[in-house]
């Protein structure tokens, strides 16, 4: 028999969907996938160079846990040209991706009892996750009419003498918002006063819009660093995905905690990824640029297409590669005699019916609302644009 925990265990969404939308089209069906949470350009070639080489050299054996002392220093190199935070190499510990940083930080510092502000629209993982380190996700519902902002007011109602930590991530996955500055200062200082750690999940600190530059809550002044573990990755800045590479930085004694759950568990990363991750933030930074020019111009198309469509709101993503437009207005219609009762279903007629394949806001923690991403051709987003403008038309 399963453990009650896997037992009530669902596999991501997401990656549900994007399995759903491959099988559909190995049937043959020409399927517009919104589904995808990666960046659709190749990894840049210094990079995979820097991957070969690490392998026709060897390097292929055991490294330290916690990660390679280069690449350590070109994470901490990132920290300061970015953020001008400063840390030693005990405060940064390199994990199997972004995730792998969030799971082991959440068995590093929750426990039962403990309780977790979870603002949302969340990214999907962040509930499952801690409730595996056996503590209770608290969410607090966000706004599009006030730009998703988290306010130092919304915290202290749901704080609690069992609060032990708050998750944040901006530009954010699913809507691309970011913090207000006073915002940010406003959780900070509460965060202070009260003892609660700040995790920043800060994946898309790089992918940014409209001359937005990102500002870590690390960086607001040392009380509010002592409170805040930063977690990131390789993954979407460099179009890095399947190398499986992140990374924690924050306090000496919860790094290592990280490392010694590391060390029982998957030991260190993939030897040659770590040489490629070290290329990535060493090397040329042109890459970057290009994608986020690209995604840029999808992200304009996308969302005045949406806005044109009868009824749908969207909020202008300030940064990630994702819209999560508000389809409320579909929700009580019929299609084809049967009435629409939620978001979901319509997500079913859209793929079975006009094969475009999105995400329910409902996995997201949001009802009425869908998630596209952007990380696909123009093509593309104009083809499924098309698409979800017919099945809207179709809804009696
Ligand atoms: C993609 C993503 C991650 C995880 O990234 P990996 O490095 O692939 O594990 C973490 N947080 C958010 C918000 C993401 O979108």
């Amino acid at each position: 028999m399963l453990s009650a925990r896997a037992a009530s265990l669902k596999p991501s969404a997401t990656l549900a969907i994007t399995a759903k939308e491959k099988t559909l089209r190995a049937q043959g069906l020409d399927i517009v996938g919104f589904g995808a949470g990666e960046p659709d350009f190749d990894t840049p070639m210094h990079i995979k160079k820097a991957a070969i080489n690490a392998i026709l050299d060897g390097f292929t054996k055991y490294t330290p846990v916690g990660g390679i002392e280069p690449l350590k220093d070109a994470i901490i190199d990132k920290f300061k040209r970015d953020s001008d935070l400063e840390f030693k190499r005990e405060e940064v510990v390199v994990t199997v991706g972004g995730k792998h940083a969030l799971y082991n930080l959440f068995q590093a510092i929750f426990q039962p009892g403990d309780e977790v502000i979870v603002p949302s629209p969340f990214w999907v993982s962040y509930p499952p996750m801690i409730e595996l380190a056996g503590a209770k996700p608290v969410i607090v519902e966000t706004f599009e009419e006030e730009e998703y902002q988290l306010t130092g007011d919304m915290l202290e109602k749901v704080i609690t003498p069992k609060t032990k930590g708050i998750i944040l991530n901006y530009p954010s996955n699913p809507v691309g918002s970011i913090f207000y500055l006073e915002n940010l200062e406003k959780i900070g200082k509460i965060a202070v006063e009260r003892g609660i750690y700040l995790i920043s999940d800060e994946i898309y600190d790089k992918i940014t819009y409209d001359g937005y530059t990102h500002t870590s809550i690390a960086s607001l002044g040392h009380p509010i660093r002592e409170m805040t573990i930063i977690t990131h990755a390789v993954s979407k800045t460099y179009s890095m995905t399947g190398w499986r590479i992140g990374y924690a930085a924050g306090p000496k004694e919860i790094i290592q905690a990280l490392t010694n759950i590391q060390s029982q568990s998957t030991s260190n990363p993939t030897s040659i990824a770590q040489v490629a991750a070290e290329a990535a933030l060493t090397g040329p930074q042109d890459f970057v640029q290009t994608m986020v020019a690209a995604f840029l111009k999808r992200r304009d198309y996308l969302v005045s297409g949406l806005k044109q469509i009868e009824g749908v709101t969207c909020f202008n993503p300030k940064g990630a590669f994702y819209v999560f437009p508000c389809f409320k207005n579909v929700i009580g219609r019929s299609y084809k005699g049967r009435k629409v009762n939620n978001i979901t279903e319509f997500t079913g007629i859209l793929l079975e019916d006009f094969h475009v394949a999105v995400v329910p806001g409902i996995e997201f923690g949001k009802e009425g609302y869908l998630r596209l991403s952007f990380a696909t051709s123009m093509e593309n987003i104009e083809k499924g644009l098309g698409r979800i403008q017919k099945a809207v038309a179709a809804l009696d």
